[in-house]
């Protein structure tokens, strides 16, 4: 059997520190907040190279109050891509502004930023990035576009630690950058966190602020905010997993090229990685014919895989009352239906890829 994300295998490799973080937890009773809490914030914005980095419950709230910080909200308008995870889009929703989606890119499957400039309109107030799959998104023209037109740059980061976009930090690159630890992702806790990562001082105060009732000091409420906190545990296995991510997103990327290696000489569409980037591989997304033969013939054989994502979001019935019609980005919905995610993590072994990769030739043949 070869799970599409193993958990266990990575949890074993750093058991004994884990365990000894955590008792720490609860010996110092740092639930919330606390050192550890500072100390993860301080690392992880020296690792995206940035300024700032405010721990919150989920990557989920850190699009959401990035975007709440923006001010942005009711009768605004924000651009996403159609083929990503609902929670780029649930974000803005939550916010009472409106998602305006854009196809995306044939070859990168990040945002398609030459159909940008036709989407923005008086509403627009921000563009929102999605380092899809942990390639990221072509970043110059999106600045480029977000300068011309007076809008703010959100990254979506969340599948994306540690990726570079032309020797720059993810994170670093846009107004402010949201991640995920939710624990399949590429730095993931073992329960819910996220974070907001910015350089813009104003702004990381106020995502501060409204991520803790609205008050700095206890009490004294500035302004009505809520609470999304990430918790003394999580940070403190976060503190853990910084000190393996580099080694584990090599790992990732040295999979990712015995899989082109091993599918070289097939028909099989292997994800393009961009010359001046740094794809971290959260996912490693092939397209393929027959995809749900394809995909049950590997399940058959042991092999387990995912689908990212089943539907593009204008499609879901989440967003059935936008009205947005069938066809309107031709490509997201062509790749979803064709899109097949491999079992992709630091600790899968080339003896694994190799099995994979063979199964996949057999099954095509
Ligand atoms: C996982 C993910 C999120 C949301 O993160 P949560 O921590 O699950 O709330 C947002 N955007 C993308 C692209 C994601 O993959």
């Amino acid at each position: 059997m070869i799970p599409f994300l193993d958990l266990k295998a990575q949890y074993k490799s750093i058991e004994s520190e884990v365990k000894e973080a955590v008792a720490k937890i609860f010996e110092d009773c740092a639930f919330v907040g606390g050192k550890e809490v500072a100390t993860f914030e301080k690392n992880f914005a020296d690792y995206c190279h940035a300024s700032y980095c405010i721990g919150v419950g989920n990557g989920t709230d850190a699009l959401w109050l990035t975007l709440k910080a923006m001010g942005i909200g009711h009768g605004d308008e924000v651009i996403v891509p159609a083929n990503t995870f609902i929670a780029s889009s649930e974000a803005i929703t939550a916010t009472g502004a409106r998602p305006v989606f854009v196809d995306h890119d044939k070859e990168t499957y990040t945002i398609n930023t030459e159909e940008i400039p036709s989407r923005i309109t008086e509403k627009t107030k921000a563009i929102m990035a999605v380092h899809l799959y942990g390639q990221p998104a072509d970043m110059d023209p999106i600045l480029e576009i977000a300068a011309r037109h007076g809008l703010k740059v959100i990254e979506d980061a969340a599948q994306a630690h540690g990726a570079e976009y032309k020797g720059r930090r993810v994170g670093s690159i846009g107004d402010a950058a949201c991640f995920s630890f939710y624990p399949g992702k590429n730095l993931g806790a073992y329960g819910d966190g996220g974070a907001v990562v910015t350089n813009d001082k104003e702004l990381a105060g106020l995502v501060r602020l409204l991520s803790q009732h609205g008050s700095k000091v206890k009490y004294i409420h500035e302004i009505a905010g809520y609470n999304s906190r990430l918790d003394g545990i999580q940070a403190a296995i976060l503190n853990v997993k910084m000190n393996y991510i580099e080694q584990w997103t090599e790992a990732r990327r040295k999979n990712a090229s015995l899989y082109r290696e091993m599918l070289k000489d097939t028909n099989i569409i292997l994800p393009v990685e961009k010359e001046d980037v740094r794809h971290v591989y959260h996912l490693f997304v092939i397209r393929i014919k027959d995809r749900e033969d394809v995909q049950k013939k590997l399940l058959d054989r042991g092999i387990q895989t995912g689908i990212h994502y089943p539907a593009p979001i204008h499609l879901t019935e989440a967003y059935r009352d936008l009205g947005i019609p069938a066809r309107t980005f031709p490509l997201s919905e062509e790749y979803a239906d064709n899109l097949l995610s491999l079992p992709m993590y630091a600790e899968l072994t080339k003896n694994q890829i190799r099995k994979i990769c063979d199964a996949l030739k057999e099954i095509i043949s």
